[in-house]
This record gives C-alpha cells, structure tokens and sequence, in this order.
C-alpha cells in the first residue's frame, strides 16, 4: 500500500484503540476524540464529477447528499442518464503533496461515465495521489477500471459499500444499486487482479454477520460498520433511518415521515444498545473498524 493510505490506515487503529480505551474506562478525554474524528475518517479529500444540478442515479433512501440538496434546493433532477461536471473532468493536477482522494464521494460509478472515471484518477495518479474507490459497485465498471489502471494498481484502494446480502432489503434501500452477488462478484474481481480491497457496511441494513462471513476471503484491508454518515444538521433523520433499518421504527414509515419523529429517543436508545453490542462482538476482529458516527455515539 502507498504511504498517504498507509498515513490515514494508521490514524483509523489509532481512533481504534482511543474508542477502546475510552469504552474501557481507560481514558476519559471524550471531547478530545470526538474533535478528532472528523468527517475525513477515511480520506484525506474528496471529489466528484456529477454536475451539481443532478442526484445520483442509486437513489439510496437514506442518501445523505439527497438530503442535503432538497434542504438547500439544489442537484434536485434526477435522471438514469450521468451529467459530468465538465470542467471537474477536464481539470489538469499538477504535482503536490501525496493526498488519499476518496473519489467519488458524492455520486457512485456508472457505465456510461466510468472512462471518465479512469482519466480523472489516472490524473489524480499521475500528480502523486491515492485513490480511495468508494462504489456499489458494478460489475462491469470493476472490470473496466481494473484492466485499464493495472499498472498503478497500488495507488488504488476500493472500498464497495454492501450493507446486506438480501437483496429484497437492497432494492428498498438502495433502488437502483446492484445486488448483493454483483457487489460479491465485483469484489472478488478487484481481489484476484491483486488490488487492495475493502468493504463498507454504512449503513448497516442488516446485522452485519452475514456479509461479513461472505466477503472476509476477498477483503484485504479492512471492514466498515457504520450507521448514517450524518452531518451538518442531518443527525436525528439520519439515526432515525438507521432505527428504521434496526426494525425500531415500522418499515411502512417513508423517510420523510422520519422528520417528523425527532422526539423518540426511546428508539435512540435502543440503536445504541445493539451498536454496543456489534461493537463488543467485532472488537477482536482487526479486520474490523466502527465509522465515527457509531464511535460518537457510544462514547457520548
Ligand atoms: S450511491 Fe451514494 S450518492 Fe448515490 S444515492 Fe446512494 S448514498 Fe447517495
């Protein structure tokens, strides 16, 4: 792996253990940790390449972005077709500082845009950065962008978001993504072509023992649990969606109706009961890593 990957891999064991020891009352300097997980647990930056007037296509329910452009009246149309920011493809890198760029961020990989997919990482690349992967992937993108960046596969780091193996439960949540053996096939793909690879279960859409018993042999860097990336604002309709997906709240419930349901900490509790209890079960996995948004919420 290449050292900015390398950089942020040894900040996430350090947050590890910090969660560790502050749950094991070892320490109890909470404030100072949750300032240090920020919303770049992962990367040292992003970028995207959807024109801006557009929402991605996956349509996940608990889409944060979506949220976040309905609240601020922006990127509202949505369309099967892919819109490129132009200018976001076309932009020269110029040599700099090698950064880990979690690329995209905002929007997930389709077929008609993954050849501009390849040239803006093969720039990104070229100018001494890392790409972090992050997809529901498709299979034949996976294929496409493995055969054609091979030979900087070590600048490569894929991590495929894979929140259950029922697909009954995928296409609620996540509309227009790819099944569960689609995602599996993808991943398998990315391992035997020798990149490094890893799987993000955020959001959690089922106790995640099963998907991780089926991607363990193909994951070489780490696995994800994690419930909503929720941010600037958007924490209560985000832990609300993941009590939905918990069974707390009736399945029936659109997530629009969730806003309405701020006052139900009872159902908060609940959450974090059962994220203590994933959090106890996968401690010894060192496979295993907690997104920052559960670490916050138990150590609070
Ligand atoms: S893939 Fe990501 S950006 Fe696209 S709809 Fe789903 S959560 Fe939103």
């Amino acid at each position: 792996m290449a050292s900015s990957t390398l950089r942020v891999k040894a900040k996430n064991d350090e947050e590890k253990r910090w969660f560790f020891d502050i749950l094991d009352h070892r320490r109890s300097d909470v404030k100072e940790f949750v300032q240090t997980l920020s919303m770049y647990q992962w990367c040292d930056e992003t970028y995207n390449i959807i024109d801006s007037a557009y929402q991605c296509w996956n349509g996940c329910r608990y889409c944060y972005i979506m949220a976040m452009n309905r609240r601020f009246r922006r990127g509202t149309i949505i369309d099967q077709t892919f819109h490129l920011h132009g200018t976001k493809v076309k932009k020269g890198w110029r040599k700099g500082d090698s950064k880990l760029f979690m690329f995209p961020s905002s929007h997930d990989i389709f077929e008609d845009m993954v050849d501009s997919y390849i040239e803006v990482a093969r720039k990104m690349i070229d100018a001494g950065h890392r790409v972090l992967c992050v997809t529901k992937p498709r299979l034949s993108c996976i294929d496409r962008i493995t055969r054609t960046l091979m030979d900087v596969k070590d600048k490569i780091l894929y991590r495929f978001t894979i929140g259950s193996v029922d697909n009954e439960v995928l296409s609620f949540w996540e509309p227009h993504a790819p099944s569960f053996e689609e995602r599996l096939d993808a991943l398998k793909l990315a391992f035997e072509r020798g990149f490094e690879t890893s799987v993000s279960m955020e959001p959690l859409l089922e106790d995640p023992a099963r998907v991780i018993e089926r991607v363990t042999p193909y994951v070489t860097e780490s696995i994800w649990l994690g419930y909503m990336n929720y941010q600037k604002g958007s924490a209560e309709i985000h832990r609300l969606c993941q009590c939905k997906i918990e069974g707390v709240i009736d399945i029936e419930d659109t997530v629009d109706d969730l806003e309405t349901l701020e006052k139900r900490t009872h159902d908060l509790e609940v959450l974090k009961t059962r994220a203590r209890e994933l959090v106890d079960r996968y401690r010894d996995n060192p496979k295993i890593y907690f997104k920052e948004g559960m670490m916050t919420m138990l150590v609070k």
